[in-house]
């Protein structure tokens, strides 16, 4: 099969993804193979192919961000039948036996393997993955509509959860910080459950898309907004902005960290803390986060906008991507 190999940590200017054949990937007894249609670009692609994860796995075919269609089925998989269309998340599979497995947090598996980082990923004709790991597409979305849901779309469901929003958050105020793929579907969705959104980003391109997914307020990454927020969360990777966020949070509000890296926070005043301010990151996802937000994105429907590249363009994507070049999710068609 076709894919877009990484066989060195480079920086992504350099181009070093390689289009070329490698061996079509055969199910194991309880995967699915899945023929890929399109795969969305991720941040986290680019952590990958830069280096700037703890692990690192050689050569690796990015993406977790897969949708597809089964094509063959393990012999011990019978929860799905061949032409399901399904997605391929981050979390390729858990062990179901460390203390976070059996405590309902497999996000914090002690032995999880990620697409696209440890196990190969969707920039590519096929991949496999555990059938209990994939989920159904709602129809709804075409293939490269729903190709952001999968993680964009799942962490910034996650992050609005544990920054304790829900359908009843009524007249809330939520400061977004970095309004890239996750940020455009995670306004959608605390919109539909009424919180007000303040968006906060240094382009003023992204401030004209926040407005227009119904942003009360769009400005720069430190401006004051114009009342004080309950909530924050900043999926942009860039330390300084935690000061920024925590300067504008109410007392007791929650400050959540969306992405898998980021910059170093700068020491800060403890008074910025004090009343019972919280930060915390966002770590994965469950798969109940997953059929959540799927059932979710269906209902409002949360519409994702998409810029399509071929999978010989898999390096330009990320290049577009780490210059800020990408309105809403860069998607590659295969
Ligand atoms: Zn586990
Ligand atoms: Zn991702």
């Amino acid at each position: 099969m076709k894919a877009s190999l990484l066989r060195s940590i480079a920086a992504i200017e350099t181009n070093p993804l390689e289009l070329t054949e490698v061996p079509t990937p055969q199910p194991g007894e309880d995967q699915v193979l899945i023929k890929v249609s399109a795969c969305g670009v991720c941040r986290t692609d680019l952590h990958v192919i830069e280096g700037e994860l703890p692990r690192h796995v050689l050569p690796i075919i990015p993406g977790h961000q897969i949708i597809g269609r089964v094509e063959r089925l393990g012999e011990h998989v019978a929860n799905r039948k061949l032409g399901d269309r399904v997605g391929i998340p981050w979390l390729h599979r858990t062990c179901g036996g460390c203390e976070y497995c059996l405590d309902g947090k497999e996000n914090l598996c002690e032995r999880a393997t990620f697409t696209g980082w440890l196990v190969n990923g969707g920039y590519a004709e096929y991949a496999v993955a555990p059938a209990d790991f994939v989920y159904p597409i709602p129809d709804t979305f075409s293939d490269e509509e729903a190709a952001p849901l999968l993680c964009a779309g799942i962490i910034g469901f996650r992050s609005l959860r544990l920054s304790g929003l829900s359908g009843r958050s009524p007249g809330r105020r939520l400061g977004i910080y970095g309004f890239g793929a996750a940020a455009h579907i995670a306004i959608q969705v605390a919109r539909h459950w009424g919180a007000e959104v303040y968006a906060f980003t240094r382009d003023a391109r992204h401030r004209q898309s926040a407005h227009d997914l119904g942003a009360t307020w769009a400005g720069g990454s430190f401006d004051a907004p114009p009342a004080k927020l309950d909530n924050a969360i900043i999926f942009a990777p860039a330390g300084e902005l935690v000061i920024a966020a925590l300067k504008v949070l109410k007392k007791g509000g929650t400050l959540t960290l969306g992405g898998i890296h980021m910059s170093t926070i700068p020491p800060m005043d403890y008074q910025l803390l004090y009343h019972e301010r919280v930060v915390r990151s966002v770590a994965n996802n469950t798969r109940q986060d997953g059929l959540d937000f799927l059932r979710v994105a269906a209902e409002i429907p949360i519409r994702t906008q998409v810029q399509v590249f071929d999978l010989a363009e898999a390096n330009a994507a990320l290049n577009a991507l780490k210059h800020d070049a990408v309105r809403g999710t860069a998607v590659i068609r295969i």
